[in-house]
Protein backbone atom coordinates (compact mmCIF):
# COMPACT_ATOMS: atom_id res chain seq x y z
CA UNK A 1 0.00 0.00 0.00
CA UNK A 2 1.36 3.18 -0.86
CA UNK A 3 2.29 5.78 2.24
CA UNK A 4 -0.41 8.67 1.10
CA UNK A 5 -1.50 11.61 3.69
CA UNK A 6 -4.69 10.47 5.33
CA UNK A 7 -5.98 13.29 7.41
CA UNK A 8 -8.45 12.61 10.63
CA UNK A 9 -11.62 14.36 10.23
CA UNK A 10 -11.96 17.02 12.24
CA UNK A 11 -13.96 16.84 15.63
CA UNK A 12 -17.71 16.17 14.69
CA UNK A 13 -17.38 16.60 11.11
CA UNK A 14 -20.01 14.46 9.44
CA UNK A 15 -19.22 11.04 7.90
CA UNK A 16 -21.46 10.42 4.91
CA UNK A 17 -22.36 7.28 3.69
CA UNK A 18 -23.51 6.91 0.63
CA UNK A 19 -27.10 5.45 1.26
CA UNK A 20 -30.51 5.26 -0.68
CA UNK A 21 -32.10 7.91 1.04
CA UNK A 22 -30.14 10.33 -0.05
CA UNK A 23 -31.72 9.62 -3.46
CA UNK A 24 -35.39 9.97 -1.97
CA UNK A 25 -35.07 13.64 -0.92
CA UNK A 26 -33.37 15.88 -4.08
CA UNK A 27 -36.51 15.24 -6.97
CA UNK A 28 -38.88 17.02 -5.06
CA UNK A 29 -36.48 19.83 -4.37
CA UNK A 30 -35.95 19.71 -8.40
CA UNK A 31 -39.82 19.77 -9.18
CA UNK A 32 -42.14 18.88 -6.14
CA UNK A 33 -45.20 18.79 -8.75
CA UNK A 34 -44.01 16.15 -11.19
CA UNK A 35 -46.08 13.05 -11.11
CA UNK A 36 -45.67 9.74 -10.02
CA UNK A 37 -48.54 7.70 -12.48
CA UNK A 38 -49.93 4.00 -12.03
CA UNK A 39 -51.60 3.23 -15.29
CA UNK A 40 -54.81 4.54 -15.26
CA UNK A 41 -55.64 4.04 -11.70
CA UNK A 42 -53.56 6.85 -9.17
CA UNK A 43 -50.71 9.31 -9.74
CA UNK A 44 -49.49 11.72 -7.10
CA UNK A 45 -46.66 14.50 -6.44
CA UNK A 46 -42.95 13.88 -5.09
CA UNK A 47 -43.82 15.22 -1.39
CA UNK A 48 -46.18 12.33 -1.36
CA UNK A 49 -43.86 9.56 -2.45
CA UNK A 50 -41.29 10.82 -0.11
CA UNK A 51 -44.58 10.15 2.47
CA UNK A 52 -45.61 6.87 1.51
CA UNK A 53 -42.28 5.66 1.67
CA UNK A 54 -42.01 6.41 5.49
CA UNK A 55 -45.30 5.51 5.78
CA UNK A 56 -44.14 1.58 4.10
CA UNK A 57 -40.87 2.13 6.74
CA UNK A 58 -43.48 2.21 9.79
CA UNK A 59 -45.83 -0.59 8.29
CA UNK A 60 -42.53 -2.85 7.92
CA UNK A 61 -41.50 -2.01 10.95
CA UNK A 62 -44.36 -2.43 13.03
CA UNK A 63 -45.05 -6.05 11.09
CA UNK A 64 -41.30 -7.00 12.64
CA UNK A 65 -39.11 -6.23 10.21
CA UNK A 66 -35.60 -5.80 11.14
CA UNK A 67 -31.90 -4.18 9.71
CA UNK A 68 -30.75 -7.42 7.98
CA UNK A 69 -34.06 -8.98 7.27
CA UNK A 70 -35.06 -9.94 3.73
CA UNK A 71 -38.31 -8.61 2.24
CA UNK A 72 -39.57 -9.78 -0.66
CA UNK A 73 -41.51 -8.38 -3.60
CA UNK A 74 -43.70 -10.08 -6.04
CA UNK A 75 -45.65 -7.35 -8.20
CA UNK A 76 -45.60 -6.34 -11.69
CA UNK A 77 -44.42 -2.91 -12.26
CA UNK A 78 -46.40 -0.29 -9.76
CA UNK A 79 -45.73 2.97 -7.61
CA UNK A 80 -45.62 0.36 -4.74
CA UNK A 81 -42.12 -1.68 -6.10
CA UNK A 82 -40.79 2.20 -6.34
CA UNK A 83 -41.90 2.69 -2.77
CA UNK A 84 -40.64 -0.57 -1.56
CA UNK A 85 -37.31 -0.10 -3.60
CA UNK A 86 -36.40 3.04 -1.35
CA UNK A 87 -38.11 2.09 2.06
CA UNK A 88 -36.89 -1.23 2.66
CA UNK A 89 -33.27 -0.46 2.12
CA UNK A 90 -33.37 2.17 3.96
CA UNK A 91 -34.59 0.79 6.97
CA UNK A 92 -31.48 -1.41 7.08
CA UNK A 93 -33.39 -4.69 5.29
CA UNK A 94 -32.81 -5.66 1.99
CA UNK A 95 -35.11 -6.35 -0.97
CA UNK A 96 -35.26 -9.26 -3.11
CA UNK A 97 -37.19 -8.53 -5.88
CA UNK A 98 -38.86 -11.73 -7.16
CA UNK A 99 -38.91 -12.65 -10.94
CA UNK A 100 -42.31 -13.77 -11.20
CA UNK A 101 -41.63 -14.85 -14.28
CA UNK A 102 -39.32 -18.11 -13.27
CA UNK A 103 -41.02 -21.43 -12.63
CA UNK A 104 -42.56 -21.92 -9.34
CA UNK A 105 -39.93 -24.63 -8.28
CA UNK A 106 -37.28 -21.85 -9.25
CA UNK A 107 -39.36 -19.13 -7.30
CA UNK A 108 -39.13 -21.53 -4.57
CA UNK A 109 -35.41 -21.73 -4.51
CA UNK A 110 -34.54 -18.14 -4.81
CA UNK A 111 -37.00 -17.40 -1.92
CA UNK A 112 -35.11 -20.00 0.37
CA UNK A 113 -31.72 -19.27 -0.64
CA UNK A 114 -32.68 -15.95 -0.08
CA UNK A 115 -34.03 -16.31 3.33
CA UNK A 116 -36.71 -13.98 2.98
CA UNK A 117 -38.74 -13.29 5.49
CA UNK A 118 -41.23 -10.98 5.00
CA UNK A 119 -43.13 -11.03 1.74
CA UNK A 120 -45.25 -8.40 -0.37
CA UNK A 121 -47.82 -10.44 -3.00
CA UNK A 122 -49.49 -8.70 -5.47
CA UNK A 123 -52.99 -10.34 -5.57
CA UNK A 124 -52.36 -12.17 -8.93
CA UNK A 125 -49.29 -14.04 -7.15
CA UNK A 126 -51.88 -15.98 -4.47
CA UNK A 127 -52.77 -18.79 -6.13
CA UNK A 128 -48.62 -19.08 -7.01
CA UNK A 129 -47.77 -17.70 -3.74
CA UNK A 130 -50.06 -20.68 -1.60
CA UNK A 131 -48.62 -23.41 -4.16
CA UNK A 132 -45.23 -22.85 -2.88
CA UNK A 133 -45.97 -21.88 0.47
CA UNK A 134 -45.58 -25.21 2.47
CA UNK A 135 -42.47 -25.43 1.06
CA UNK A 136 -41.15 -22.01 2.35
CA UNK A 137 -38.60 -22.42 4.86
CA UNK A 138 -37.68 -18.90 5.95
CA UNK A 139 -41.32 -16.89 5.26
CA UNK A 140 -42.95 -15.46 8.65
CA UNK A 141 -45.56 -12.99 6.91
CA UNK A 142 -47.15 -11.69 4.18
CA UNK A 143 -48.84 -8.49 3.11
CA UNK A 144 -51.07 -8.12 0.05
CA UNK A 145 -50.69 -5.74 -2.98
CA UNK A 146 -53.95 -5.06 -4.92
CA UNK A 147 -55.86 -3.06 -6.98
CA UNK A 148 -59.14 -4.94 -6.93
CA UNK A 149 -61.79 -3.35 -4.75
CA UNK A 150 -61.34 -6.38 -2.01
CA UNK A 151 -58.81 -5.75 0.47
CA UNK A 152 -57.83 -9.16 0.91
CA UNK A 153 -56.74 -12.24 0.05
CA UNK A 154 -56.30 -15.89 1.32
CA UNK A 155 -52.50 -15.43 2.19
CA UNK A 156 -50.59 -17.30 5.32
CA UNK A 157 -50.09 -14.96 8.14
CA UNK A 158 -51.29 -12.01 6.14
CA UNK A 159 -50.37 -8.46 8.27
CA UNK A 160 -52.90 -6.72 6.13
CA UNK A 161 -53.33 -5.00 2.59
CA UNK A 162 -51.09 -2.81 1.42
CA UNK A 163 -53.28 0.94 0.79
CA UNK A 164 -55.07 0.64 4.25
CA UNK A 165 -51.81 -0.26 6.71
CA UNK A 166 -50.15 2.53 4.85
CA UNK A 167 -52.84 5.22 5.18
CA UNK A 168 -53.16 3.99 9.03
CA UNK A 169 -49.40 4.58 9.35
CA UNK A 170 -47.45 7.89 10.23
CA UNK A 171 -46.47 9.93 7.70
CA UNK A 172 -42.97 10.56 9.42
CA UNK A 173 -39.85 8.26 10.22
CA UNK A 174 -36.61 8.92 11.16
CA UNK A 175 -34.26 6.94 9.33
CA UNK A 176 -31.06 6.21 10.53
CA UNK A 177 -27.84 6.16 9.45
CA UNK A 178 -25.78 3.14 8.63
CA UNK A 179 -22.81 1.50 7.45
CA UNK A 180 -23.08 2.07 3.27
CA UNK A 181 -21.34 -1.20 2.83
CA UNK A 182 -24.65 -2.94 3.64
CA UNK A 183 -26.82 -5.17 1.36
CA UNK A 184 -30.07 -3.27 0.03
CA UNK A 185 -30.58 -5.45 -2.99
CA UNK A 186 -30.71 -9.03 -4.12
CA UNK A 187 -32.27 -10.82 -7.24
CA UNK A 188 -31.23 -14.11 -8.86
CA UNK A 189 -30.23 -14.55 -12.24
CA UNK A 190 -31.68 -16.44 -14.96
CA UNK A 191 -28.97 -18.64 -15.34
CA UNK A 192 -28.87 -20.57 -17.73
CA UNK A 193 -27.47 -24.02 -16.67
CA UNK A 194 -28.01 -25.14 -13.12
CA UNK A 195 -30.06 -23.37 -10.41
CA UNK A 196 -30.33 -19.36 -10.54
CA UNK A 197 -27.59 -17.43 -8.44
CA UNK A 198 -28.13 -14.98 -6.12
CA UNK A 199 -26.38 -11.49 -7.21
CA UNK A 200 -26.64 -8.52 -3.87
CA UNK A 201 -25.80 -4.95 -4.07
CA UNK A 202 -25.17 -2.28 -1.31
CA UNK A 203 -26.19 1.27 -0.87
CA UNK A 204 -22.74 2.32 -1.87
CA UNK A 205 -23.34 0.45 -4.71
CA UNK A 206 -26.41 1.62 -6.15
CA UNK A 207 -25.85 5.38 -4.72
CA UNK A 208 -22.66 5.16 -7.38
CA UNK A 209 -24.71 3.30 -10.34
CA UNK A 210 -27.14 5.52 -10.00
CA UNK A 211 -24.54 8.73 -10.05
CA UNK A 212 -23.16 6.52 -13.01
CA UNK A 213 -26.39 6.11 -14.91
CA UNK A 214 -27.14 9.73 -14.45
CA UNK A 215 -24.02 10.83 -16.11
CA UNK A 216 -23.65 8.15 -18.96
CA UNK A 217 -27.19 8.93 -20.00
CA UNK A 218 -27.44 12.72 -18.98
CA UNK A 219 -23.82 13.94 -19.56
CA UNK A 220 -22.24 12.71 -22.59
CA UNK A 221 -23.54 15.02 -25.70
CA UNK A 222 -23.94 11.93 -28.01
CA UNK A 223 -26.08 9.93 -25.85
CA UNK A 224 -28.59 12.91 -24.17
CA UNK A 225 -31.18 10.52 -23.24
CA UNK A 226 -32.07 11.68 -19.55
CA UNK A 227 -33.26 15.28 -17.97
CA UNK A 228 -35.53 16.42 -15.59
CA UNK A 229 -38.07 17.08 -18.70
CA UNK A 230 -38.02 13.87 -19.59
CA UNK A 231 -41.00 11.50 -18.73
CA UNK A 232 -39.73 7.99 -17.52
CA UNK A 233 -41.83 5.01 -18.14
CA UNK A 234 -39.69 1.21 -17.60
CA UNK A 235 -40.65 -1.49 -19.59
CA UNK A 236 -37.71 -3.70 -18.50
CA UNK A 237 -39.48 -5.56 -15.29
CA UNK A 238 -38.66 -3.83 -12.35
CA UNK A 239 -37.57 -7.75 -11.18
CA UNK A 240 -35.06 -7.67 -13.70
CA UNK A 241 -32.05 -5.89 -12.05
CA UNK A 242 -34.07 -2.81 -10.56
CA UNK A 243 -35.40 -2.06 -13.87
CA UNK A 244 -32.18 -1.52 -14.72
CA UNK A 245 -31.71 1.06 -12.05
CA UNK A 246 -33.58 3.81 -13.70
CA UNK A 247 -36.52 4.20 -10.85
CA UNK A 248 -33.59 5.56 -8.48
CA UNK A 249 -32.46 7.90 -11.05
CA UNK A 250 -35.50 9.38 -12.02
CA UNK A 251 -36.58 9.76 -9.05
CA UNK A 252 -33.30 11.69 -8.26
CA UNK A 253 -33.71 13.61 -10.98
CA UNK A 254 -37.39 14.67 -10.22
CA UNK A 255 -38.74 13.05 -13.31
CA UNK A 256 -42.31 11.98 -13.78
CA UNK A 257 -42.75 8.32 -13.43
CA UNK A 258 -45.08 6.56 -15.24
CA UNK A 259 -45.72 2.50 -13.94
CA UNK A 260 -47.52 0.49 -16.20
CA UNK A 261 -48.47 -2.67 -14.47
CA UNK A 262 -48.05 -6.06 -16.04
CA UNK A 263 -47.42 -5.25 -19.89
CA UNK A 264 -49.60 -5.29 -22.40
CA UNK A 265 -48.50 -3.70 -25.72
CA UNK A 266 -51.53 -2.09 -26.70
CA UNK A 267 -52.09 -0.43 -23.49
CA UNK A 268 -48.13 0.32 -22.94
CA UNK A 269 -48.48 2.51 -26.42
CA UNK A 270 -52.07 4.09 -24.55
CA UNK A 271 -50.45 5.16 -21.33
CA UNK A 272 -47.20 6.35 -23.71
CA UNK A 273 -49.49 8.36 -25.61
CA UNK A 274 -51.06 9.80 -22.88
CA UNK A 275 -48.72 10.41 -20.40
CA UNK A 276 -46.14 11.57 -23.25
CA UNK A 277 -43.56 9.01 -22.25
CA UNK A 278 -40.04 10.69 -23.41
CA UNK A 279 -37.81 8.05 -22.34
CA UNK A 280 -38.19 4.23 -21.53
CA UNK A 281 -35.35 0.96 -21.66
CA UNK A 282 -36.11 -2.49 -22.72
CA UNK A 283 -34.66 -5.63 -24.02
CA UNK A 284 -35.49 -5.97 -28.06
CA UNK A 285 -37.97 -8.72 -27.62
CA UNK A 286 -39.96 -5.99 -25.59
CA UNK A 287 -39.65 -3.33 -28.57
CA UNK A 288 -40.80 -5.42 -31.32
CA UNK A 289 -43.79 -6.91 -29.43
CA UNK A 290 -44.84 -2.72 -28.93
CA UNK A 291 -43.94 -2.16 -32.83
CA UNK A 292 -46.10 -5.27 -33.79
CA UNK A 293 -48.82 -4.27 -31.58
CA UNK A 294 -52.17 -3.20 -33.23
CA UNK A 295 -52.03 0.83 -31.31
CA UNK A 296 -48.56 1.47 -32.84
CA UNK A 297 -49.30 0.63 -36.93
CA UNK A 298 -51.14 4.04 -36.91
CA UNK A 299 -48.60 5.28 -34.37
CA UNK A 300 -45.37 8.45 -35.07
CA UNK A 301 -43.78 7.78 -31.99
CA UNK A 302 -41.70 11.34 -32.26
CA UNK A 303 -40.16 12.14 -28.95
CA UNK A 304 -39.32 8.82 -27.76
CA UNK A 305 -35.82 7.66 -26.56
CA UNK A 306 -35.41 3.83 -25.53
CA UNK A 307 -32.25 2.37 -24.24
CA UNK A 308 -32.15 -1.29 -25.72
CA UNK A 309 -29.97 -3.93 -23.96
CA UNK A 310 -30.09 -7.29 -22.31
CA UNK A 311 -29.34 -8.76 -25.72
CA UNK A 312 -27.84 -7.33 -28.79
CA UNK A 313 -29.83 -4.84 -30.78
CA UNK A 314 -29.96 -5.63 -34.88
CA UNK A 315 -29.78 -3.22 -37.28
CA UNK A 316 -33.42 -4.42 -38.60
CA UNK A 317 -34.94 -3.49 -35.31
CA UNK A 318 -32.54 -0.25 -35.07
CA UNK A 319 -34.23 0.72 -38.78
CA UNK A 320 -37.30 -0.35 -38.03
CA UNK A 321 -37.60 1.72 -34.72
CA UNK A 322 -36.55 4.83 -36.20
CA UNK A 323 -38.87 5.07 -39.01
CA UNK A 324 -41.22 5.17 -36.54
CA UNK A 325 -39.34 8.04 -34.73
CA UNK A 326 -38.37 6.53 -32.17
CA UNK A 327 -34.53 7.13 -31.27
CA UNK A 328 -32.71 4.06 -29.93
CA UNK A 329 -29.61 3.80 -27.96
CA UNK A 330 -27.82 0.21 -27.47
CA UNK A 331 -26.43 -0.20 -23.80
CA UNK A 332 -24.44 -3.45 -22.49
CA UNK A 333 -24.65 -4.74 -19.04
CA UNK A 334 -25.93 -8.22 -16.90
CA UNK A 335 -27.50 -8.79 -13.59
CA UNK A 336 -23.86 -9.06 -11.66
CA UNK A 337 -22.83 -5.49 -12.83
CA UNK A 338 -25.60 -3.48 -11.23
CA UNK A 339 -26.59 -3.16 -14.34
CA UNK A 340 -24.86 -0.26 -16.81
CA UNK A 341 -21.51 -0.56 -17.74
CA UNK A 342 -21.64 1.06 -21.27
CA UNK A 343 -23.44 2.96 -23.87
CA UNK A 344 -23.18 4.22 -27.30
CA UNK A 345 -21.81 6.71 -27.92
CA UNK A 346 -20.46 8.41 -30.94
CA UNK A 347 -17.44 10.94 -30.64
CA UNK A 348 -16.96 13.20 -33.33
CA UNK A 349 -14.61 11.06 -35.43
CA UNK A 350 -17.74 8.83 -35.82
CA UNK A 351 -19.98 11.91 -36.40
CA UNK A 352 -18.08 12.46 -39.45
CA UNK A 353 -19.13 9.38 -41.15
CA UNK A 354 -21.60 7.87 -43.18
CA UNK A 355 -25.26 7.38 -41.71
CA UNK A 356 -24.31 3.48 -42.32
CA UNK A 357 -21.25 3.92 -40.14
CA UNK A 358 -22.70 5.88 -37.72
CA UNK A 359 -25.49 3.40 -37.11
CA UNK A 360 -22.97 0.71 -37.24
CA UNK A 361 -21.58 2.29 -34.11
CA UNK A 362 -25.14 3.36 -32.62
CA UNK A 363 -25.97 -0.64 -32.59
CA UNK A 364 -22.41 -1.19 -30.54
CA UNK A 365 -22.61 -2.20 -26.88
CA UNK A 366 -20.64 1.10 -26.54
CA UNK A 367 -18.20 3.17 -24.55
CA UNK A 368 -18.19 2.13 -20.88
CA UNK A 369 -18.77 5.03 -18.43
CA UNK A 370 -17.00 6.92 -15.97
CA UNK A 371 -15.15 5.01 -13.45
CA UNK A 372 -15.88 1.63 -15.55
CA UNK A 373 -12.34 -0.29 -16.75
CA UNK A 374 -13.03 -2.80 -19.33
CA UNK A 375 -10.38 -5.67 -20.90
CA UNK A 376 -10.52 -8.44 -22.94
CA UNK A 377 -8.69 -11.78 -22.05
CA UNK A 378 -7.78 -15.37 -23.33
CA UNK A 379 -8.77 -18.54 -21.28
CA UNK A 380 -6.00 -18.05 -19.13
CA UNK A 381 -6.96 -14.51 -18.09
CA UNK A 382 -3.92 -12.56 -20.43
CA UNK A 383 -4.98 -9.31 -21.22
CA UNK A 384 -5.23 -9.17 -25.03
CA UNK A 385 -4.95 -6.28 -27.51
CA UNK A 386 -7.92 -3.70 -28.14
CA UNK A 387 -7.00 -3.21 -31.57
CA UNK A 388 -11.03 -3.80 -33.01
CA UNK A 389 -10.04 -7.24 -34.20
CA UNK A 390 -8.92 -9.63 -31.37
CA UNK A 391 -11.71 -11.26 -29.61
CA UNK A 392 -11.44 -12.64 -25.84
CA UNK A 393 -13.70 -12.43 -22.82
CA UNK A 394 -14.73 -9.27 -21.54
CA UNK A 395 -13.92 -8.95 -18.09
CA UNK A 396 -14.45 -5.31 -16.02
CA UNK A 397 -14.17 -3.55 -12.63
CA UNK A 398 -16.19 -0.65 -11.59
CA UNK A 399 -17.26 0.49 -8.39
CA UNK A 400 -20.69 -1.22 -8.80
CA UNK A 401 -20.33 -4.72 -9.56
CA UNK A 402 -21.70 -8.02 -7.61
CA UNK A 403 -18.79 -9.11 -5.21
CA UNK A 404 -19.88 -12.24 -5.32
CA UNK A 405 -23.25 -14.91 -5.82
CA UNK A 406 -25.00 -14.93 -2.21
CA UNK A 407 -23.39 -18.26 -0.16
CA UNK A 408 -22.01 -19.85 -3.47
CA UNK A 409 -18.21 -18.30 -2.74
CA UNK A 410 -16.63 -21.12 -5.02
CA UNK A 411 -19.07 -19.48 -7.78
CA UNK A 412 -17.87 -15.94 -6.75
CA UNK A 413 -14.51 -16.97 -7.03
CA UNK A 414 -14.95 -18.05 -10.32
CA UNK A 415 -16.83 -14.50 -11.69
CA UNK A 416 -13.82 -12.81 -9.88
CA UNK A 417 -10.96 -14.73 -11.26
CA UNK A 418 -7.66 -12.20 -11.58
CA UNK A 419 -9.71 -9.35 -9.80
CA UNK A 420 -11.74 -8.44 -12.83
CA UNK A 421 -15.37 -9.98 -13.30
CA UNK A 422 -16.04 -12.55 -15.93
CA UNK A 423 -18.79 -11.35 -18.34
CA UNK A 424 -19.11 -14.30 -20.07
CA UNK A 425 -19.29 -12.49 -23.35
CA UNK A 426 -16.89 -13.24 -25.97
CA UNK A 427 -15.78 -8.98 -27.08
CA UNK A 428 -13.52 -6.90 -29.20
CA UNK A 429 -12.53 -3.45 -27.87
CA UNK A 430 -11.18 -1.26 -30.49
CA UNK A 431 -8.91 1.98 -30.11
CA UNK A 432 -11.82 4.63 -29.12
CA UNK A 433 -12.78 2.24 -26.64
CA UNK A 434 -15.59 0.90 -28.04
CA UNK A 435 -17.14 -2.49 -26.68
CA UNK A 436 -18.78 -5.00 -29.73
CA UNK A 437 -20.39 -7.78 -27.98
CA UNK A 438 -19.50 -11.05 -30.37
CA UNK A 439 -21.70 -13.39 -29.04
CA UNK A 440 -22.02 -15.10 -25.07
CA UNK A 441 -18.73 -17.63 -24.75
CA UNK A 442 -21.86 -20.74 -25.23
CA UNK A 443 -23.28 -19.74 -27.78
CA UNK A 444 -20.80 -19.23 -30.41
CA UNK A 445 -21.01 -21.63 -33.05
CA UNK A 446 -17.55 -23.40 -33.49
CA UNK A 447 -17.49 -24.95 -37.24
CA UNK A 448 -15.20 -26.92 -38.96
CA UNK A 449 -12.35 -25.03 -36.75
CA UNK A 450 -14.00 -21.56 -37.25
CA UNK A 451 -15.67 -19.77 -34.58
CA UNK A 452 -19.04 -18.04 -36.04
CA UNK A 453 -21.10 -15.60 -33.79
CA UNK A 454 -24.49 -16.35 -33.13
CA UNK A 455 -25.08 -12.47 -33.26
CA UNK A 456 -23.65 -11.69 -36.33
CA UNK A 457 -25.79 -14.47 -37.87
CA UNK A 458 -29.33 -13.50 -36.63
CA UNK A 459 -28.30 -9.32 -37.65
CA UNK A 460 -27.80 -10.28 -41.16
CA UNK A 461 -30.55 -13.01 -41.69
CA UNK A 462 -33.05 -10.39 -40.01
CA UNK A 463 -32.29 -7.69 -42.67
CA UNK A 464 -34.20 -10.18 -44.84
CA UNK A 465 -37.53 -8.34 -45.26
CA UNK A 466 -39.40 -11.50 -44.74
CA UNK A 467 -37.92 -11.95 -41.50
CA UNK A 468 -39.90 -11.17 -38.31
CA UNK A 469 -37.69 -12.94 -35.69
CA UNK A 470 -34.66 -14.80 -35.69
CA UNK A 471 -32.60 -17.28 -33.45
CA UNK A 472 -29.24 -19.17 -34.73
CA UNK A 473 -27.98 -21.57 -32.66
CA UNK A 474 -25.31 -24.17 -32.96
CA UNK A 475 -25.83 -27.92 -33.09
CA UNK A 476 -24.08 -30.99 -33.29
CA UNK A 477 -22.50 -31.88 -36.64
CA UNK A 478 -20.49 -35.55 -36.86
CA UNK A 479 -18.52 -33.80 -39.43
CA UNK A 480 -17.89 -30.24 -38.56
CA UNK A 481 -18.19 -30.43 -34.86
CA UNK A 482 -21.34 -28.00 -35.14
CA UNK A 483 -23.38 -26.07 -37.94
CA UNK A 484 -25.63 -23.17 -37.46
CA UNK A 485 -29.17 -23.37 -37.15
CA UNK A 486 -31.76 -20.81 -38.06
CA UNK A 487 -35.03 -20.84 -36.56
CA UNK A 488 -37.39 -17.97 -38.02
CA UNK A 489 -40.65 -16.14 -37.73
CA UNK A 490 -42.12 -14.57 -40.93
CA UNK A 491 -43.42 -11.68 -41.49
CA UNK A 492 -47.20 -11.78 -42.46
CA UNK A 493 -47.85 -12.46 -45.79
CA UNK A 494 -44.16 -12.99 -47.46
CA UNK A 495 -42.71 -16.56 -47.49
CA UNK A 496 -39.35 -17.50 -47.60
CA UNK A 497 -37.27 -20.94 -47.67
CA UNK A 498 -34.32 -22.35 -47.50
CA UNK A 499 -33.18 -21.56 -50.74
CA UNK A 500 -33.81 -17.85 -50.54
CA UNK A 501 -32.18 -17.15 -46.93
CA UNK A 502 -29.36 -18.76 -48.71
CA UNK A 503 -29.52 -16.32 -51.76
CA UNK A 504 -29.50 -13.88 -49.51
CA UNK A 505 -26.45 -14.48 -47.15
CA UNK A 506 -24.33 -15.42 -50.45
CA UNK A 507 -23.96 -11.55 -50.98
CA UNK A 508 -22.06 -11.54 -47.24
CA UNK A 509 -19.81 -14.37 -47.74
CA UNK A 510 -18.82 -12.91 -50.39
CA UNK A 511 -17.89 -9.31 -49.15
CA UNK A 512 -16.10 -11.49 -46.35
CA UNK A 513 -18.87 -10.02 -43.94
CA UNK A 514 -19.41 -13.54 -42.92
CA UNK A 515 -17.92 -17.11 -43.50
CA UNK A 516 -19.28 -19.48 -45.71
CA UNK A 517 -19.44 -22.28 -42.81
CA UNK A 518 -21.72 -19.30 -41.35
CA UNK A 519 -24.63 -20.41 -43.50
CA UNK A 520 -27.37 -22.77 -41.49
CA UNK A 521 -27.56 -25.68 -42.77
CA UNK A 522 -31.13 -26.26 -41.47
CA UNK A 523 -33.60 -23.71 -40.81
CA UNK A 524 -37.39 -24.04 -38.79
CA UNK A 525 -40.19 -21.60 -39.39
CA UNK A 526 -42.00 -21.07 -36.45
CA UNK A 527 -44.64 -19.14 -35.06
CA UNK A 528 -42.46 -18.45 -32.29
CA UNK A 529 -39.40 -18.55 -30.78
CA UNK A 530 -38.94 -19.38 -27.27
CA UNK A 531 -38.31 -16.61 -24.81
CA UNK A 532 -36.63 -16.36 -21.46
CA UNK A 533 -38.25 -14.81 -18.27
CA UNK A 534 -37.20 -11.71 -18.72
CA UNK A 535 -37.84 -12.39 -23.48
CA UNK A 536 -34.51 -12.83 -24.22
CA UNK A 537 -34.11 -15.64 -27.03
CA UNK A 538 -34.12 -18.74 -24.82
CA UNK A 539 -31.14 -20.61 -26.72
CA UNK A 540 -31.16 -23.68 -24.02
CA UNK A 541 -34.56 -24.20 -24.62
CA UNK A 542 -33.94 -23.71 -28.41
CA UNK A 543 -31.15 -26.22 -28.57
CA UNK A 544 -32.98 -28.77 -26.45
CA UNK A 545 -36.25 -28.67 -28.82
CA UNK A 546 -34.37 -28.75 -32.35
CA UNK A 547 -32.93 -31.95 -30.53
CA UNK A 548 -36.28 -33.36 -29.91
CA UNK A 549 -37.32 -32.16 -33.92
CA UNK A 550 -33.98 -33.87 -35.22
CA UNK A 551 -35.03 -37.20 -32.91
CA UNK A 552 -38.82 -37.14 -34.30
CA UNK A 553 -38.03 -36.50 -37.72
CA UNK A 554 -40.22 -33.11 -37.96
CA UNK A 555 -41.36 -31.59 -40.97
CA UNK A 556 -40.21 -28.18 -39.33
CA UNK A 557 -37.04 -28.20 -40.58
CA UNK A 558 -35.40 -27.81 -44.20
CA UNK A 559 -32.05 -28.27 -45.04
CA UNK A 560 -30.30 -25.73 -47.14
P1 LIG B 1 -28.68 -10.76 -17.82
O1 LIG B 1 -27.73 -10.99 -16.74
O2 LIG B 1 -29.78 -11.76 -17.91
O3 LIG B 1 -29.20 -9.37 -17.82
O4 LIG B 1 -27.87 -10.94 -19.21
C1 LIG B 1 -26.68 -10.27 -19.47
C2 LIG B 1 -26.18 -10.66 -20.83
O5 LIG B 1 -26.99 -10.07 -21.86
C3 LIG B 1 -24.80 -10.20 -21.14
O6 LIG B 1 -23.83 -11.02 -20.54
C4 LIG B 1 -24.77 -10.26 -22.66
O7 LIG B 1 -24.56 -11.58 -23.13
C5 LIG B 1 -26.19 -9.87 -23.01
N1 LIG B 1 -26.22 -8.44 -23.39
C6 LIG B 1 -26.57 -7.40 -22.63
N2 LIG B 1 -26.48 -6.24 -23.32
C7 LIG B 1 -26.04 -6.55 -24.57
C8 LIG B 1 -25.72 -5.81 -25.76
N3 LIG B 1 -25.85 -4.50 -25.84
N4 LIG B 1 -25.28 -6.51 -26.84
C9 LIG B 1 -25.15 -7.85 -26.79
N5 LIG B 1 -25.44 -8.60 -25.72
C10 LIG B 1 -25.87 -7.97 -24.62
Amino acid sequence: MLQTRVIPPAEGAYQYPLLIKRLLMSGARYEKTREIVYRDQLRYSYPTLIERVARLANVLTAAGVKPGDTVAVMDWDSHRYLECMFAIPMIGAVIHTINVRLSPEQILYTMNHAEDRFVLVNSEFVGLYNAIAGHLTTVEKTLLLTDLPEKTADLPNLVGEYEQLLSAASPQYDFQDFDENSVATTFYTTGTTGNPKGVYFTHRQLVLHTMGVSTIMGAIDSVRLLGTNDVYMPITPMFHVHAWGLPYVATMLGLKQVYPGRYDPEFLVELWRKEKVTFSHCVPTILQMVLNSKAAQNTDFGGWKIVIGGSALNRALYEAAKAKGIQLTAAYGMSETGPLVSCAHLNDELMAGSEDERTTYRIKAGVPGPLVEAAIVDSEGNFLPADGETQGELVLRAPWLTEGYFNEPQKGAELWAGGWLHTGDVATLDTMGVIDIRDRIKDVIKTGGEWISSLDLEDLISRHAAVREVAVVGIADPQWGERPFALLVIREGHVIGAKELKEHLKPFVELGHLSKWAIPSQIALVTEIPKTSVGKLDKKKIRLDITEWQANNSTFLSTL
